[in-house]
């Protein structure tokens, strides 16, 4: 900060009521302006903080009655003297500090008498009786700073002004307006002409042209610091408070939000408009008209740069900031007998301006066939009857047909400078909105592209403050996430994303948070992030019996702009649930292929509600594990390509089964060691019956667009009938009864050069089979590794030369690697980078 002689040397530096709530807090300022290198300081003070809230709450008791007056003053009382007590140390100073207090003590509480009286309290009583707690604070600070300073010559003066001796303010259209000849003429003759002085200032107080006093509204103490610094015309001004700076959303919703080094004047003006209590939206003009930069800095930490509010536009995002305003209603006007009237908007915002309602957006169909726009909510009732009274004609004659009120909305809205000309920045904005499930109501975008607004329900505020928050690369992209299942597939899921984490955040700004493990019978939950190394301790240390409906609801936590479902099961109870998560708004990514195969009703309702709460349902791993096949599929069938039939070797353990399988071992001794070395599921039948199969080529088909249920696939099943009733044991016994038939069918086709495979294959009219077949040695089925897939798309653009996707198609690793992949998919879809 500068100190320059063509500026007089003022500084002004302005507290807000955090930075002097106590003793300590005073002593902190103390510290802090004796320490400035500026000969001279302009310090404004708001009350300490609460003060003004428990004088204007007084002012409410009285209106209602004056029982508890008596307790609200003694507290006030209690709280100034301590802290005066405190202080200041010698009682020769304290005595003029509580006698002035005493005084208007009160007169307060004679005003407040009055108000009892009468049940009702006239503003110029209000602002007289809000603007006591300026006069307290700044009266101590001056006299703890005189003390501090002591006899030290190096020390500055210290004197004390009262704002309303100074500053003549009237009401104008946007609050209250300057009278600069006047304030300018009183500043002359009540600053100090020294060269080095402290002059502690009243914020928030002001006389009117009568001499009256008045005030700048609540939180006016920033708007009296730059009006200070216009009438001293200094060379900065600094705004003292309890954060780092302007942030880039509310720190108390938005924890991830960051302190935004420089903004312009407009930005500042724009995010302070749309809710960034910070600073007051006034606060501008009087510097901006001057040039003087505004500072914004954090009292409890004084050396952190904070925030710098210049004309000088950065080159950084750009998005500054994102707000909203709390408490809003939304009123819709609507009528065929609106359009091509001119000066409808005029009458009414005419009406509003009268009756001294503000409107905070205003947004208009093109149409115009309906008008928009928001009010604070608690006058909602008073507009619905104003602009009935304005439209009263129009409504009787069915003009207009409907004035719609709708209550408790908020307004979220994006601000930053660099939006204008920048293309896509309001897609992109109501996506992100979108895609975190919040409706909008109404969106504006100021003429200036500086801000864009959309009217929200009030209840998803702060979702919506975090997805956009999220979605512009302020913070990263969270992902909240609820493990079902953390056995082979996904524990390993878990192993691999415990490596990742760290990276995808630093990468790709992306935040996956594991917050809920659920097993068939318990679950553990945690609220920032399970810690993905020792999830099986955490689970055994605190897991608790397994409460869907708990589980779900911590999942999908209200202030996570995302939540994600992960299934790692081969459940049907899982599967079942899935479209209750999609109501939810919650996403699917399943390795389960329950749901996808199962009956068409269920699989027409999945789609139904997955599109009705724009949710998203991935399940690559369905099929053929981590291999790229139904992604392969949708990228033919979307870039239209004509698929004529997919064939393909489906299992794993098939595969293998038939590799091996060479004439020399019978069949189902092979069966025998595969399933002792953990090739095939714990019952062989379950690969051998072709169901497993049959369900993947059902999925496939699905994707086709065929309509196909479990039913109308042809399947050759590998087990005997008769032996489908029996034990495990019994059947892998009673297997090599059929040794003889599988070995004859293994001779037929080697003889004429073929080998068997068991394979799936569909045709676009919905031809769909399951069985072993014999194919010529040169079939590209016929080379493959042990326990690979393989998968053939015969297709318009790929027939002569089908698209083969072939490799690995179990195992934990590659399948866990393919779920983790549908997440990172799932998250791009959600707007992260990538
Ligand atoms: P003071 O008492 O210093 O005037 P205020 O309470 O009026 O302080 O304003 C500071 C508070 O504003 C912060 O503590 C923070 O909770 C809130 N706030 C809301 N939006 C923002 C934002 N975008 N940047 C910084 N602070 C914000
Ligand atoms: N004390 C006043 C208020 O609480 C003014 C301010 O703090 O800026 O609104
Ligand atoms: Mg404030």
């Amino acid at each position: 900060m500068g100190s320059e002689a063509d500026n007089h040397g003022w500084a002004v530096h302005k507290f807000g009521g955090t930075s002097v709530a106590d003793a300590d807090c005073f002593r902190r300022v103390s510290a802090l302006l004796h320490s400035q290198e500026s000969p001279r300081l302009a310090v404004v003070v708001s009350a300490m903080g609460g003060m003004t809230n428990a004088l204007l709450e007084l002012i409410g008791q009285a209106e209602r009655s004056n029982s508890a007056i008596g307790a609200g003053i003694d507290a006030i009382r209690q709280r100034y003297s301590s802290t005066v007590d405190e202080l200041i140390s010698s009682a020769t100073d304290r005595a003029p500090l509580l006698e002035a207090f005493e005084r208007e003590l009160g007169e307060t509480s004679d005003i407040l008498n009055a108000i009892a009286l009468v049940r009702s309290a006239a503003q110029r009583s209000r602002d007289v009786v809000a603007g006591y707690g300026e006069l307290w604070s700044t009266r101590l600070l001056a006299a703890y700073l005189t003390q501090e300073a002591g006899d030290d010559p190096g020390k500055r003066a210290v004197s004390w002004i009262d704002a309303r001796k100074v500053l003549v303010v009237e009401p104008g259209e946007l609050g209250p307006a300057v009278l600069w000849e006047r304030s300018t003429a009183l500043a002359d003759e009540h600053f100090p002409a020294t060269d080095k002085c402290i002059v502690v200032i009243t914020g928030f107080i002001a006389s009117d042209a009568d001499g009256l006093q008045t005030t700048l509204g609540r939180n006016g103490s920033d708007y009296s610091a730059s009006i200070m610094g216009a009438l001293l015309n200094a060379s900065d001004i600094t705004i003292w408070t309890d954060v780092g700076g302007v942030m880039s959303a509310d720190p108390n919703r938005v924890s991830e939000a960051a302190v935004i080094e420089q903004l312009t004047y407009n930005e500042a003006m724009e995010l302070a408009y749309f809710g960034a209590k910070v600073i007051h939206p006034q606060t501008m003009s009087p510097a901006v008209e001057r040039g003087i930069p505004i500072f914004i800095k954090n009292t409890f930490e004084p050396g952190a740069p904070g925030s710098k509010v210049s004309a000088i536009a950065s080159n950084g995002h750009a998005i500054k900031g994102i707000t909203t305003v709390e408490n809003v209603a939304l009123v819709n006007l609507e009528g065929t007998g609106m359009i091509g009237v001119p000066g409808t908007a005029d009458r009414l915002f005419g009406a509003l301006r009268s009756a001294n309602i503000s409107v905070i957006l205003i947004s208009q169909a093109s149409s115009e066939h309906s008008i928009c726009f928001a009010v604070p909510g608690r006058m909602a009732d008073e507009v619905e009857t104003v602009v009935r009274r304005a439209f009263a004609m129009e409504l009787d004659q069915n003009q207009i047909q409907r004035v719609e009120i709708r209550r408790d909305c908020s307004i979220i809205a994006v601000v930053g400078d660099g939006m204008a000309g920048m293309p896509g920045i309001a897609s992109r904005f109501l996506g992100t909105l979108g895609n975190a499930g919040i409706n909008v109501r109404a969106i504006a975008q100021g003429s200036s592209e500086r801000n864009i607004s959309a009217v929200i329900d009030g209840d998803a505020a702060t979702r919506a403050l975090r997805a956009a928050h999220a979605g512009f690369y302020l913070s990263t992209e969270t992902v909240s996430l609820g493990l079902i299942g953390p056995g082979n597939v996904g524990s390993t899921l878990l192993a691999q994303m415990a490596t990742q984490v760290a990276r995808l955040k630093d990468t790709f700004n992306l935040d996956f948070r594991v917050r809920g493990i659920a097993t068939s019978s318990r679950m553990v939950l945690a609220d920032k992030s399970i810690d993905l190394q020792n999830w099986g301790s955490e689970l055994e240390a605190n897991g608790e019996p397994l409460d869907w409906d708990r589980f779900n609801a911590h999942v999908n936590a209200e202030h996570l702009p995302h939540a994600a479902i992960v299934d790692c099961t081969a459940s049907n109870e899982v599967s079942d649930r899935y479209a209750d998560w999609f109501t939810q708004g919650m996403h699917v990514v399943t390795a389960n292929k329950k749901a996808q195969s199962g009956s068409l009703d269920y699989y027409d309702e999945l789609l139904r509600t997955r599109r009705s709460n724009n949710t998203h349902f991935l399940y690559e791993t369905s099929v053929g594990a981590g291999l790229p096949i139904i992604q392969t599929l949708r990228d033919l069938k979307e870039t239209g390509d004509d698929i004529l039939a997919i064939e393909g070797i489906f299992s794993g353990t098939l595969a293998y089964l038939f590799n091996v399988f060479d004439g020399s071992t019978p069949f189902s001794s092979i069966v025998r060691e595969a399933r002792d070395s953990g090739y095939t599921e714990p019952d062989p039948r379950d690969d051998l019956s072709g169901m497993d199969v049959a369900r993947k080529l059902i999925i496939l088909a699905r994707e086709l667009g065929l309509r196909l249920e479990l039913d109308d696939i042809e399947i050759e099943s590998l087990v005997p009938k008769e032996l489908h009733a029996s034990s495990i044991d019994e059947f892998l016994g009673e297997l090599s009864n059929y040794d003889d038939a599988m070995l004859n069918r293994y001779k037929k086709a080697r003889d004429s050069n073929e080998v068997l495979r068991y394979v799936g294959s569909l045709n676009k009219d919905g031809k769909a089979t399951v069985r072993l077949e014999s194919l010529p040695a040169e079939h590209s089925f016929a080379h493959i590794n042990l326990t690979d897939n393989i998968v053939r798309f015969v297709s318009g653009r790929y027939s002569d030369n089908p698209l083969v996707v072939q490799g690995p198609g179990a195992g934990p690793a590659v399948t866990a690697a393919g779920v983790f992949a549908d997440l990172l998919r799932l998250a791009r879809y959600l707007g992260a980078p990538g």
